[in-house]
């Protein structure tokens, strides 16, 4: 689906869907609006169940103050009003109370967003607006002075956030990896403390961007097995993103087709709708014309390159597996057999490692070590296929969860060594 070709009232209706499915909204909390060419503005409603919106439920408020629709517009109408006016150049503002970003309104805090590579450009510096009553014109005053210093993200003090955009996908864009940083910073900090990137690292990710030569266009039909890896990799990328061991715009999927060839996600675009045209074939060291493949295109090639029993790679960023690559805290796979028997081993690499010196870090991807976390990057997970690479992804950051919940009980009791001696006898790890 083309979600920009999409009318402005289908646009809301299917975004505060998936914000509601998320858990990132109540049923009365939350509101979503987009202006349109001519100044009107379209809304979210008030006092409607925000679970079973319908389209002729969003209502349309003229540029004379005139109502159009079934309901009146949403009691946060004054804010969305006050930041249109502060800010001609946004036509999309996303309100909503989604916890971790609360968790971080009621400490009076805004999330870092200098963590993971990327996540500042799509962000960009996040404001604070002062507490005000929740429907009045102080509090519309308070969120536009935010916009006017040139922000699109403002967290509300004691209420929750508000983010602008150019078009709607771009302000849920960056609304859903706010919610993702907050997330992910709150699991690390129950770990050990959270490292930020370092100014070379940034500069080091934001120069990294793979030119790969453009293969030539197809001379015939496209061969059935690729057009079943496309398939199957699309519904794998929508199961990932559901799963939010993805985010819209990260997390990366590749599975091998022959030697010398494999499809990658392309770089940047939304998860949800990814259609197996918008994967990339790559093939010879040379990309399909007139696509961007994933960042860590290198990387990928490399390992199939170097590492011939692996048929998928997947670059996540899951939130709770990412505790561990932000802080000095070891993942130890001894905790569950089912942890053990799919994780092995669990290697930290240094920052670096996705960028440059590819081949070395292909090198560690040896049957007993299918995944590594990379600091303040990534986690990599390889498989013997799709489904494996995506199983292991999955138990890590079950895994994870449970150990950074567990850390709330007690002391954790990890598998003694004869326990793991028979699990690698019976298991012929
Ligand atoms: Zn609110």
């Amino acid at each position: 689906m083309k979600f920009d070709y999409l009318p402005p009232a289908d646009q809301i209706l299917e975004t505060i869907g998936r914000i509601y499915r998320f858990g990132m909204t109540t049923t009365s909390g939350g509101n979503l609006s987009v202006r349109d060419d001519n100044g009107d503005i379209w809304i979210t409603p008030a006092g409607v169940d925000k679970g079973n919106l319908r389209r002729e439920d969003i209502v349309r408020v003229r540029g004379d103050g005139s109502v159009v629709g079934l309901h009146k517009p949403s009691s946060e109408f004054p804010f969305h009003q006050a930041i249109y006016r502060a800010r001609p150049d946004l036509r999309a503002v996303v309100h909503a109370h989604p916890p971790a970003l609360v968790s971080f309104s009621i400490v009076r805090r805004t999330p870092n967003v200098d963590m993971l590579p990327g996540e500042r450009d799509i962000c960009g510096e996040v404001g604070m607006a002062p507490y005000a009553l929740p429907g009045s014109e102080r509090l519309g005053a308070n969120i536009a002075a935010v916009f006017a210093e040139g922000k699109r993200c403002a967290m509300l003090e004691n209420h929750g956030i508000v983010v602008g955009g150019d078009t709607l996908a771009d302000a849920y864009k960056a609304f859903e990896t706010l919610e993702f940083c907050a997330r992910m910073e709150i699991r690390a900090s129950g770990l050990g403390r959270p490292r930020s990137l370092t100014e070379a690292q940034r500069t080091l990710a934001a120069s990294a961007v793979p030119a790969l030569p453009a293969l030539p266009a197809p001379s015939g039909p496209m061969p059935t097995a690729e057009r079943e890896a496309r398939v199957r990799m699309c519904d794998f990328i929508r199961r990932s993103y559901e799963q939010r061991l993805f985010t819209s715009t990260q997390g990366t999927f590749s599975v091998k087709l022959a030697s010398e060839a494999f499809l990658i996600t392309p770089h940047g675009l939304d998860r949800k709708y990814m259609e197996p045209e918008d994967l990339v074939l790559i093939r010879d060291g040379a990309a399909e014309r007139g696509k961007q493949p994933s960042r860590s295109v290198l990387l990928h090639r490399a390992i199939y390159a170097r590492q011939p029993h692996v048929q998928s790679v997947l670059v996540a960023h899951s939130p709770y597996t990412m505790a561990f690559a932000l802080t000095d805290v070891a993942f130890e796979s001894k905790t569950i057999p089912e942890a053990y028997i799919l994780l092995r081993g669990m290697p930290k690499l240094p920052f670096e490692s996705v960028y440059a010196s590819v081949e070395q870090t292909a090198a560690r991807f040896t049957p007993d070590v299918p995944l590594a976390l990379v600091d303040n990057n990534c986690v990599i997970a390889t498989g013997s296929s799709l489904l494996n690479a995506f199983d292991r992804l999955e138990v890590a950051e079950y895994s994870a969860k449970s150990i950074v919940e567990a850390a709330n009980l007690g002391e954790i009791v990890h598998m003694d060594d004869a326990s793991i001696r028979d699990i690698e006898t019976a298991f012929r790890l």
